[in-house]
């Protein structure tokens, strides 16, 4: 009995000590956000690779989407809002992609955020969906629960077209030439080095890509059409259109099928999302397994992070593509 007692008061003090740390935390962030200077914010990481080239030395980036979690399934924490609320200029690819966002971002001025979706240099340069994507589409009107995984009728995922990066990354300093001209020198050398080394990167790549080229691959998700059509890999197709949806029987049964035929060289997962059933579906065949990262985690925000971020997923790639099977 009496070491029942003595463990409750133990077991209460750790409790309190937990609570006060957690609350003391809490607060240390608030504090923090509320303290520092003008800010960009973006809402996943590649978007802060561009705006961090283009704003070195002007203004910090800060990246709302913490690492390790998808843009498809996130839910914001009070932090996020916070550090959205303190923004002064806010990238993001737009509603269709960052549903969790919509609400709070197309409350804010529309001179504080830039929407890369709809610049108007970017929309001829859209890729359609697929058709699963569309059939999708109708779910999402009558059906609260995929609205959040909406994709929309265009390829989202903009951010691997290294044409749509350049086109960001003039949207962004033309905001930043905006709210600081007294930095146009800076920002014209940051636009010029980002071009420099994004152009530079591109030969670099596709000689690097030369060799797997032709060679067949299933990714996880349908999110890689951007990067593919600009370095002229062949996919053979996708898992799923939405990473939080499980792909259908039949779809599972055609990739098996080619695996089979041995049509395929890899299968991609991701960082974010690793089913076991890539594994179970490759089993008795020669196919090779291999990881993408859209979303370039770990990769540090500065004036090389976005080209960084091309050469890693071209790596990811060629690691896996160059395997025989
Ligand atoms: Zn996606």
């Amino acid at each position: 009995m009496l070491e029942f007692f003595s463990f409750n008061v133990a077991f209460r003090s750790i409790y309190r000590i937990c609570l006060f740390i957690l609350l003391y935390s809490v607060l240390w962030m608030v504090m923090t956000i509320s303290h520092t200077q003008a800010t960009i914010v973006t809402s996943i990481r590649p978007l802060g690779f561009i705006a961090a080239a283009i704003s070195d030395g002007v203004m910090p980036v800060e990246v709302i989407l913490p690492d390790g979690s998808s843009p498809h399934d996130y839910s914001l924490r009070p932090i996020d809002v916070l550090r959205l609320k303190k923004a002064d200029i806010f990238i993001w690819v737009g509603p269709e992609l960052e549903s969790f966002l919509s609400r709070l971002v197309l409350s804010m001025p529309a001179n504080r955020r830039i929407t890369l979706s709809s610049l108007p240099v970017v929309i001829p340069l859209l890729q359609k969906g697929s058709k699963e994507l569309n059939k999708n589409h109708e779910h999402d009107i009558t059906d609260n629960r995929f609205n959040r995984h909406y994709h929309g009728e265009y390829n989202m995922h903009l951010w691997l077209s290294p044409n749509i990066a350049e086109y960001a990354a003039e949207a962004i300093y033309n905001h930043l030439l905006e709210f600081t001209p007294e930095k146009k020198q800076l920002l014209d050398e940051n636009l010029r080095i980002f071009k420099y080394f994004l152009t530079k990167n591109n030969k670099n790549i596709t000689k690097m890509l030369t060799s797997v080229r032709a060679k067949g691959y299933y990714v996880f998700h349908d999110a890689y059409g951007y990067f593919e059509a600009y370095y002229g890999l062949t996919p053979l197709g996708y898992f799923t259109v939405n990473p939080t949806i499980q792909p259908g029987a039949q779809a599972l049964h055609k990739i098996r099928t080619q695996l089979i035929k041995k049509k395929a060289t890899c299968i991609f997962a991701e960082e974010q999302f690793r089913p076991a059933l890539i594994r179970a579906i490759t089993r008795g065949t020669n196919v090779h397994i291999g990881t993408l990262d859209p979303l370039g985690v770990g990769i540090a925000l500065d004036k090389e992070s976005y080209v960084r971020f091309l050469l890693q997923l071209s790596n990811q790639y060629i690691s896996c593509l160059k395997k025989n099977i």
